[in-house]
């Protein structure tokens, strides 16, 4: 895909990815894309404000897009390269597309998604990847709880 479209929709993950820092919660965001462009849902990670472990930024926006007849053509945006149960649901559902902020300060599923023809766009944000650079290491315990390495 155009990468300049990519950018402009990562800016609404990233967005999102702000409001979850100033909330006090992990600063990842993500969006869902119709396959016209048109924005489905958006969401972020919701560990921290609501006590679920299983509300990543991509289940957020999965879940603010409602019921979908078909994910083809779809796209999932999120700041940071999914993890393997976000990577799951893409699979699950059949969305078409990941667009990615960045995979430095985590590497996630995108390999794996691309391998069975899930088209990935890797962005190399630096804003995303400093989002999280300075999350980690004012909060490197609530990390580690989110990506499961405690
Ligand atoms: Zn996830």
């Amino acid at each position: 895909m155009d990468q300049a479209r990519a950018r402009t929709w990562l800016t609404t993950a990233v967005e999102e990815a702000r409001s979850g820092l100033a909330e006090g919660g992990i600063p990842i965001g993500a969006a869902l894309f119709g396959a016209d462009g048109t924005l489905l849902g958006r969401g972020h990670n919701r560990r921290v404000q609501d006590g679920d472990p299983s509300l990543h930024a991509e289940t957020a926006a999965f879940r603010a897009a409602g019921r979908q007849r078909t994910y083809r053509g779809t796209t999932m945006v999120t700041t940071l390269s999914p993890c393997w149960y976000c990577s799951g649901l893409v699979r699950q559902f059949g969305i078409s597309r990941v667009v990615i902020g960045e995979a430095v300060t985590f590497h996630g599923g995108h390999d794996w998604l691309a391998e069975h023809g899930v088209e990935i766009v890797l962005l190399d944000d630096v804003e995303c990847a400093e989002l999280m650079r300075a999350f980690i290491a004012d909060h490197p315990a609530l990390w580690n709880e989110d990506i499961g390495v405690n």
